[in-house]
């Protein structure tokens, strides 16, 4: 496999076996058993992969067990035998890491999720796995920008008017990775603590795009697990 067909964000948790890596177009992402193929690349039990169905939710769910979780877009475990997976194609992958409870979590989070809750939810989830916010490290990777995120008035009417641009016509350009980051300081995540990767999918040729794209684009896979 090419060494430049992901994006390697573990040196963010600066934790020697924790693994979160974040693969590209350049890495052939065709059915579930490519995310085994990235397990072993990142060193990862390819046999632990925890693999949610995602539906734009705000489920958030602590996960005990490898293998397929139906209907949910933030999966969050302190098994550490277990490998965190999730695909995007321009939704922000959010990575989360409890420093001291050594808990971690991936979320999918696009316009949808993000207006329903699920930053909110991840955060009390890990609170229900006993993380306390000041110990919590998020990492915000590639996904759609404000330059490239252009949505309808049936869309931007869900957000604050402070995160948006006006663009063509009846059109606005969303921030959303702001909202997110915004979402986690009320959440008492100290500001030090939060990344946010500043990379648009759509603008980068290096990454799949749904808006680029259309409906045939591929997608990348976000992981997260503890190297044996
Ligand atoms: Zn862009």
């Amino acid at each position: 496999m090419l060494s430049n067909s992901w994006s390697n964000y573990s040196p963010y948790f600066s934790e020697d076996s924790l693994i979160a890596g974040f693969t590209n177009r350049h890495f052939p992402y065709t059915s579930a058993n490519d995310r085994s193929e990235f397990a072993k690349i990142l060193k990862l039990d390819y046999q632990k992969i925890v693999i949610p169905k995602q539906i734009h939710s705000s489920n958030v769910i602590i996960c005990a067990k490898a293998g397929n979780i139906i209907d949910t877009d933030g999966i969050i475990t302190d098994n550490k035998n277990l490998v965190l997976s999730i695909q995007v194609a321009d939704c922000i992958p959010i990575y989360l890491y409890d420093t001291q409870k050594q808990i971690i979590g991936l979320i999918h989070a696009g316009w949808r999720g993000v207006n329903l809750g699920i930053i909110e939810n991840s955060i009390d989830k890990m609170r229900e796995l006993n993380s306390e916010s000041i110990d919590i490290k998020v990492l915000l990777g590639s996904s759609i920008r404000q330059c490239c995120f252009e949505v309808g008035p049936e869309v931007a009417e869900l957000f604050d008017k402070e995160y948006q641009e006006i663009g063509k016509s009846d059109r606005m350009q969303l921030d959303l990775q702001s909202i997110v980051i915004d979402i986690l300081i009320n959440k008492n995540i100290q500001s030090e603590n939060i990344v946010d990767i500043k990379e648009c999918t759509c603008c980068s040729d290096k990454y799949h795009s749904f808006r680029r794209d259309g409906d045939k684009t591929s997608r990348m896979i976000a992981m997260m697990g503890w190297q044996s």
